[in-house]
């Protein structure tokens, strides 16, 4: 037991995945039999869902402090999040469309919960109108909201909520303490639930691999490197553009003083677990003024995830391919704006991309087993978007810190000083 947990998480992770895929292939279409593992695996996810977006988002809004402080550093701040979400997300749709990854799998030939397939397609043929849309976004009952999962009412209601307890100022603070120690319950939760990872990746991959064989591991092969393809250009060209060109600073410089950042998330795969560390950087080798860097990159590693958008984007993409879904351009839209919200909505923790699958599958009508297919590599991509989070996030308080005189450039290491 002591040696297990001994292990870090990550490692056990991808052991269980080689194991699940050598079992896999000796047991056949036999493996199917251990797929409840997986299944009870995911039924925890959604456990997840409601209550980390309704604590983490009422607690990230109520953190900014009042609402005037959204001054000059706040709405740049936000503008740059949310451009960047949307690059991320479109670059997602347009790797999965020109690249196809789940073409290569015939998800429908699996052995899945037909009435569930049945569901999704029911959703898209009751397409509703953009009044219907409009009034599904208003939380009219909040309670029945969460008790139906609906995701997008309780982002409304949960940014309700928060801009709430900054108006009501010192009286909304014990209802803030709540929601501040509620986040960090969840967050404890949700790494309860992560320890089962091992055994859910496990199972998953033998069913992955006994009943689809070569060709299913192989499109998830290709999915993750599509992950890291879009994630390096995120950084390479979102981040390193907005360095040179609106932060007008030495790119090669700016990757070099966050590269501690880099090391921590990619092996934690937690923006929070990250968060000291990138403040560090900030602060110490690129000249960010300390209460930029405190507002801008405490924020962002709740609600700036483009790593996470993008790959929201693309594991759509994966799913609709998967299982024969056709995609109109309206679905494009509406996966736009749900992978930016599900980013927002993401928690700084891993696998929490993995939880907002619920929210943009559901709405574009795509198997919710596409989460339990692509669960078992989840690990090994979600290490890449929390790079590409944090990185997001220094490279987002860098530029607003050079564009509102709160940087010092002499402090900014460069590639003479080493
Ligand atoms: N693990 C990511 C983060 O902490 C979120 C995700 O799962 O996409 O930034």
């Amino acid at each position: 037991m002591k040696t297990w947990f001994a292990i870090p998480l990550w490692q056990r992770v991808i052991g269980a995945l080689i194991l699940g895929i050598v079992v896999g292939f000796l047991w056949g279409p036999g493996a199917e039999s251990i797929k409840i593992i997986g299944d009870i695996f995911i039924a925890f996810i959604k456990m997840l869902v409601v209550p980390l977006i309704f604590f983490s988002l009422v607690a990230g809004v109520a953190s900014i402090g009042d609402l005037r402080k959204l001054g000059s550093v706040g709405w740049r701040a936000l503008v740059l999040f949310v451009v960047t979400g949307q690059i991320a997300v479109w670059l997602g749709l347009a790797i999965g469309t020109l690249l196809a990854p789940g073409s290569g799998i015939d998800g429908r030939s699996m052995a899945l919960d037909p009435a569930a397939l049945e569901k999704a397609n029911d959703r898209r043929e009751n397409a509703q109108s953009f009044q219907d849309m409009i009034l599904e976004v208003v939380p009219s009952s909040p309670v029945q909201v969460m008790a139906d999962v609906n995701v997008l009412p309780l982002i409304v209601f949960s940014l309700l909520i928060g801009i709430g307890i900054l108006m009501a100022k010192e009286e909304g603070e014990p209802v803030l303490k709540i929601f501040e120690s509620g986040s960090v319950v969840m967050q404890k939760v949700t790494m309860i639930v992560m320890e089962l990872t091992p055994f859910g990746v496990f199972a998953l991959m033998a069913w992955v691999a006994g009943t689809l064989g070569l060709e299913a591991l192989q499109a998830l092969g290709f999915l993750v490197a599509l992950n890291y393809l879009g994630c390096f250009l995120i950084i390479g060209i979102v981040y390193g553009g907005m360095i040179k060109l609106i932060a007008r600073l030495p790119v090669i410089d700016f990757f070099r003083g966050i590269a501690d950042a880099i090391a921590v998330s990619y092996s934690t795969a937690s923006s929070n677990a990250t968060l000291p560390v990138t403040l560090r950087c900030a602060e110490r080798n690129l000249g960010v003024s300390n209460s930029v860097a405190s507002f801008i990159i405490a924020l962002g590693a709740t609600i700036n995830m483009n790593g996470t958008a993008m790959y929201l984007g693309l594991a759509t993409l994966f799913g609709a391919q998967a299982f024969g879904v056709d995609l109109s351009w309206a679905d494009y839209f509406t996966i736009s704006i749900l992978g930016t919200l599900g980013a927002i909505g993401a928690a700084g923790i891993p696998g929490a991309g993995l939880i907002m699958m619920v929210l943009v599958f559901g709405a574009v009508g795509v198997p919710l087993e596409t989460i339990a297919l692509v669960a078992g590599v989840d690990r090994i991509m979600d290490m890449m978007r929390t790079t590409t989070n944090v990185s997001g996030d220094a490279a987002v308080a860098t530029t607003v810190a050079s564009l509102t005189g709160e940087l010092d450039r002499a402090e900014m290491i460069s590639a003479d000083d080493v």
